[in-house]
């Protein structure tokens, strides 16, 4: 018998940006209380929850006190270091667990487990040195894609290899001791596909959803993809047993490329709710941030039909470059929804909102979500008086776009 963590409880989340929040909205509609642990404070996560925690990941004494005070621990971000959630577990339950996190945080790990599973992925070597990394080249050939083993997100410490000598050079100004070269992937499309999957074994899934990226980082994601059906079939069982190979208590998402010739090959995992599940709030009688409640306090898991067809767009911080969004623009169109997560500092390529739109067919939804954040951004009135508390525009940052999504 699986012992349900029943509303009313507390649930206990690692990380606090925009999927935090959408957890705690989610956590909150079902009646529980919500903590939230993580470095920073006024956080996306932390503005909605009952108790916000500001420390460090490995403030050991933090995090048992956080996790005592919880009857479940979850995290929304997978690079919260294992020893955090080890810590954790020994108050309460950590959910999926630790070993999903060890895996799917370091990407040498998760394509191991992906080939010894049998999961189609792109050629790839692990690049510990110059000469690892020269030999990889010769192997798997060009154009190939260098990126960092840990902390990789939204095209994160990603670089693209052209030539042998490109490759030299490329190791000459490395930032990190272990990498993964892989193949460059002459895709068609990029899908993803969400599965919600129970303590007892149970799972839903959601997609494939159709997702297109700018700079690395996701821009419009459209469900259900329109996509041949063998395809689709093939990435929900796909998507399912790796859920199972993992034993995933949570959600789990899979990304994919489908080829030019037609196969699917899994990009990366993310074992949370992922941005391309944004629009099942909206879009489906159960949203993912529901589902990962439901799956987590051991409750029956949600229907994951869905009402319409439905696109998503990333409202990224560059939007705020010029003056501030018309948010009106978007909130006057029927079948569009707005969501902002409350950050204050509107750097370019920050991830500060989204917008779904609603619609007959996939294409009119895509068509109709492009031309809401269009018209946000074309506000003919542009000087408009900016609001205390609308976050302010970063112009002048260093650092580079795609090193920034959070
Ligand atoms: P990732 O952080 O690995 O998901 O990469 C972000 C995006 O970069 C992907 O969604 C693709 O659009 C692109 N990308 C990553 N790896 C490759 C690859 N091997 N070949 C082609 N494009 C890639």
């Amino acid at each position: 018998m699986t012992r349900v963590i029943p509303p009313g409880s507390t649930l206990g989340v690692l990380g606090s940006g925009q999927l935090g929040r959408m957890l705690a909205i989610a956590a909150r509609r079902l009646g529980y209380r919500v903590h939230v642990l993580s470095p920073d404070d006024d956080t996306p996560a932390g503005q909605v929850a009952d108790v916000e925690i500001r420390a460090p990941y490995d403030d050991s004494d933090a995090v048992v006190k956080f996790a005592r005070g919880v009857d479940v621990v979850t995290f929304e971000f997978e690079n919260v270091p294992l020893s955090t959630a080890e810590a954790a577990a020994r108050f309460a339950p950590v959910r999926p667990n630790g070993a999903v996190l060890h895996t799917t945080q370091n990407r040498t790990r998760e394509k191991a487990f992906l080939r010894t599973n049998g999961i189609p992925i792109a050629p790839f070597a692990v690049v510990r040195s110059r000469e690892e990394l020269l030999n990889a080249v010769a192997d798997i050939g060009c154009p190939a894609v260098l990126k960092t083993a840990d902390w990789g997100y939204d095209g994160k410490g990603q670089i693209r290899i052209a030539s042998l000598s490109e490759a030299a050079e490329v190791w000459d100004a490395r930032t990190a001791d272990e990498y993964v070269l892989e193949a460059f992937v002459d895709f068609e499309c990029e899908l993803s596909v969400i599965v919600a999957r129970g303590l007892d074994g149970e799972a839903v899934t959601y997609g494939p959803i159709l997702n297109s990226h700018r700079h690395h980082i996701l821009d419009v994601s459209v469900m259900p993809a329109v996509v041949r059906s063998e395809i689709a079939t093939n990435a929900v069982d796909i998507a399912r047993e790796i859920s199972e190979r993992l034993d995933v208590v949570g959600v789990l998402c899979v990304e994919f490329f489908v080829t030019c010739d037609g196969k699917l090959l899994v990009n990366e995992l993310a074992p949370r709710p992922h941005n391309s599940g944004h629009l099942t709030i909206d879009a489906c009688a159960t949203c993912q941030f529901e589902q990962q409640v439901r799956s987590i306090c051991g409750l029956p898991l949600g229907s994951s039909a869905q009402h319409r067809p439905a696109a998503m767009a990333n409202l990224l911080g560059d939007l705020w470059a010029a003056s501030s969004p018309a948010w009106e623009m978007a909130l006057a169109q029927g079948d569009v929804k707005l969501h902002l997560y409350g950050k204050s500092l509107a750097r370019p390529g920050r991830k500060m909102g989204h917008i779904t739109a609603l619609a007959d067919t996939p294409e009119l939804a895509k068509h109709r979500v492009q031309m809401a954040r269009e018209a946000i951004q074309n506000d003919p009135s542009a000087s408009r008086s900016t609001p205390n508390r609308t976050p302010t525009a970063v112009e002048d940052c260093q650092v580079p776009l795609e090193k920034q999504a959070r």
